[in-house]
């Protein structure tokens, strides 16, 4: 694999865990990237409920389960380490990271020296902030919790905990562990091969009766770290979206995009471009039509003409004869958007009858 030069990153912006969890979230939307890390041109223009990626009263909600849940482990825990104080945002991010990197460090190796009579409970931090580097991205966050047990066969067990106030366990959940992982990983350097990593999300339902690691919810780490390496490498998926401008990245608005905050933003741009995202077509199917000039509903639209609505009789959509014979022809064939393409070309035509009596002839 082919590593990019540092000339090639150093314009990279910094990245948040929790924002990539939610780019995971928006079914790896590339549009969400560009607008959360790179979307200085658009965040200049005036969008009242965009860029306000979750709203307070959703903040708030999580924030109390997260000190609920926070607080049941604490009642069961031989100590409980609360790292708010190490807060990046009036600190900075460096110094709060070697504060948090030290604190672990003292305790792992309290947990390494640990007599086999000691109580099998461990050591709990809360909010511990976090950065560094992965793959060709500076990466940064806060992790809920961590849990660090007594040495047992010769290895530490440390267990990072995302607590969210969902009912399940999502895969952007775990992709947020499994950097946190990777960055604590790296900050610990050799000490490291004395630890056992072990990642857990805790949902509303999560059993918190016992504070034993076997009990508690685990899931394997070793894929989900493989995804990310994949993510943040220079070859990787973001590194790939980075290169593209805002206006040229494809998106696609569905049922998914109700609960983004740049929604507003994106549902504006696509209707001033007229652009074929509205139609909530898959990236692919998208991809599909541009290769063939198509990028606006009136090149769909244009395809065929559609009867006046006038006209009330009845009629065969698929008989109707193609302006551009040999382009329809061409996407008929198409694997991607053949077999929908008659239906793809009467919803702009059904828009534009409403509106535009010049879509019709
Ligand atoms: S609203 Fe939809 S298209 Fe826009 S950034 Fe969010 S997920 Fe992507």
């Amino acid at each position: 694999m082919e590593e990019k030069s540092s000339n090639e990153t150093t314009d990279l912006p910094s990245l948040d865990a929790s924002g990539l969890a939610e780019f995971i979230r928006f079914d790896c939307c590339p549009r969400y990237f560009k607008l959360r890390f790179e979307g200085d041109e658009e965040s200049c223009h005036k969008w009242p409920e965009a860029f306000k990626p979750l709203s307070p009263l959703l903040y708030g909600a999580g924030k109390k389960i997260e000190e609920k849940k926070a607080q049941e482990l604490k009642a069961k825990a031989a100590d409980y380490r609360d790292l708010s104080d190490f807060n990046p945002r009036t600190d900075d991010w460096e110094s709060a990271w070697k504060k948090t990197l030290q604190t672990i460090m003292e305790l792992l190796e309290c947990s390494l020296s640990a007599k086999t009579e000691t109580a099998y409970k461990p050591v709990l931090i809360y909010q511990a902030p976090m950065k560094g580097h992965i793959g060709v991205w500076d990466i940064k966050g806060i992790a809920d919790l961590i849990g660090i047990w007594p040495i047992k066969n010769g290895k530490v067990k440390v267990r990072i905990f995302e607590i969210k106030s969902s009912w399940k366990e999502q895969t952007a959940h775990r992709i947020q562990v499994a950097i946190y992982v990777l960055l604590l990983t790296k900050g610990l350097g050799d000490f490291s091969s004395n630890v056992d990593f072990e990642g857990c999300v805790i949902n509303k339902e999560s059993d918190l009766d016992k504070l034993d690691a076997e009990s508690l919810p685990s899931f394997r780490l070793e894929p989900l770290i493989q995804d990310v390496q994949r993510l943040l490498s220079g070859n990787g998926e973001l590194y790939r979206i980075h290169q593209i401008a805002l206006s040229e990245v494809a998106y696609q608005l569905s049922w998914r995009c109700d609960n983004c905050g740049f929604n507003e933003c994106c549902v504006v741009r696509a209707i001033e471009k007229e652009s074929i995202a509205l139609l909530n077509l898959t990236r692919g199917e998208q991809k599909a039509l541009k290769c063939h000039g198509i990028l606006r509903l009136e090149d769909l639209a244009s395809l065929k003409v559609v009867p006046n609505s006038d006209d009330q009789r009845p009629y065969n959509f698929k008989e109707i004869p193609a302006l551009d014979p040999q382009k329809v022809r061409l996407l008929s064939a198409d694997p991607v958007i053949g077999a929908k393409l008659d239906k793809l070309i009467q919803e702009p035509n059904s828009c534009y009858s409403e509106y535009d009596p010049t879509v019709h002839m």
